[in-house]
């Protein structure tokens, strides 16, 4: 039986997904984050295996083929997935595991694992967005036009969700993801699982 939560968290770009899923698996013990294979090259200071596995398209392709994938997709032109084996490796072992993941691995996930949580992160306005999107790198309109229009499709997918936390105030946001997976570790039949020990002695 699985006995830690698996988490999807999804954002548009600019959202400050990273920083604040970074921040909470060091808050908060037995949680990490599912390291992806992605077709994209590594960005300055990207370090494979710690960010992503790098991988090409015909390794990425032959593991879809292997079903090694719990989902993938293509985003922005690259593909990227989870990998089963090690989410359920870590699940089995009591941990919970975040997936950065976009909306087409959300609808995935959920169809094969009901029992997830997914957190969807907005910014806190379209001129805020935009203005991130602009501080990221010196590009061209068209870019940020175009990532503009990736988020506000990235966004339009948030009733999906079962949370949503609005990153303005960035420890606002970071108590609100705490308080999430603190809430989830109390819930049945998990806990009750985490607890057998007592729960039998009490009931003796
Ligand atoms: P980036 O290339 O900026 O790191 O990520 C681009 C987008 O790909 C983000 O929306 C991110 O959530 C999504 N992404 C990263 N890893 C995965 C993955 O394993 N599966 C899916 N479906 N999306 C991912």
């Amino acid at each position: 039986m699985s006995l830690g939560t698996l988490y999807i968290i999804s954002a548009p770009s600019g959202a400050g997904k990273t920083s604040l899923v970074k921040a909470l698996v060091e808050r908060v013990e037995t949680l990490s984050i599912s390291v992806s294979h992605t077709t994209r090259r590594p960005r300055p200071g990207e370090q494979a295996g710690c960010d992503y596995h790098f991988i090409d398209e015909r390794t990425f392709l032959g593991m879809i083929e292997d079903a090694a994938f719990l989902e993938h997709a293509r985003v922005f032109d690259h593909y990227y997935g989870t990998a089963l084996a090690s989410v359920q490796a870590q699940l089995a072992e009591g941990r919970d595991v975040i997936l950065e993941i976009d909306w087409q691995g959300a609808q995935q996930v959920r169809r094969q694992l009901p029992g997830c949580q997914s957190i969807f992160i907005l910014p806190p306005s379209r001129a805020e967005l935009e203005s991130r999107l602009r501080a990221r790198a010196q590009d061209p309109d068209e870019v940020i036009e175009r990532r503009m229009r990736d988020a506000v499709r990235e966004i339009s997918h948030y009733g999906e969700y079962d949370y949503l936390v609005v990153n303005d105030d960035f420890n606002v946001a970071l108590d609100e993801l705490t308080v999430i997976v603190r809430a989830n570790r109390l819930r049945l039949p998990a806990r009750g699982q985490r607890m057998k020990a007592l729960i039998a002695d009490l009931l003796a």
